[in-house]
Parts: structure tokens; sequence; C-alpha cells
């Protein structure tokens, strides 16, 4: 999954910067988001897949915040698990996890 400079959420654009977590005492988790300065940072020295979901953690996070939708954390760790691997088949890249189930179903891997 690319990671773009900034996207656009609900018709608000979030920049998306790549920082070193271990320099930033304000990073404490491998993402975060702040909704007033529409922001995310990701942890620019953690594993690339682990970039991916997380970013599409904060997407999710955002269209929570933004709707008023009160999901609760575990509702958005479940979204994020559910759609990284449907996103990453769409882009082509099947996930690990996902390349027996596209084997059984006469897919390509
Ligand atoms: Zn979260």
């Amino acid at each position: 999954m690319r990671i773009p400079k900034s996207i656009v959420i609900g018709g608000r654009t979030y920049t998306v910067e790549m920082r070193d977590r271990e320099k930033d005492d304000g990073l404490q988790k491998c993402a975060t988001v702040n909704f007033v300065w529409q922001k995310i940072w990701i942890d620019n020295k953690t594993h690339r897949e682990l970039q991916e979901t997380s970013f599409l953690h904060e997407i999710i996070e955002v269209i929570n915040e933004q709707n008023g939708l009160k999901l609760e954390h575990d509702t958005i760790v479940q979204l994020e698990g559910a759609l990284f691997p449907a996103l990453k088949t769409l882009e082509g890249d099947v996930p690990e996890a996902c390349k027996v189930c596209v084997v059984r179903e006469g897919g390509t891997v």
C-alpha cells in the first residue's frame, strides 16, 4: 500500500509524515493522528507492513472522529484487520496469510 504525503478523508486533507519515533517523544506508538492539526504521523523505522496497516488504522480513526461514530477502539482494530488484506488484494499485493484462500478459489497469487 502506498503511503501518500497527504490524503483527503471525508473532505478534509490530512498530511502524512514519516517520523523517527526514537527521536520524537510525541510519537509513542507506531502511528498517531491529530484531528485539529489534520496530521497523521507514522514511525519510519517500523516494518513496512505495520506502517501500512497503522496508516489504515488512522484513516479509520479519522472517519470515526469526523462522523461521531463512537466506535470502540477494538472495533477500529477489527475493521483495520479486515480491510487491510482486502485492500492489499485489490492492489494485487496479497498478504501471506491470504495466499491460501486465493489459491483455493483458483485465483492468481
Ligand atoms: Zn487507534
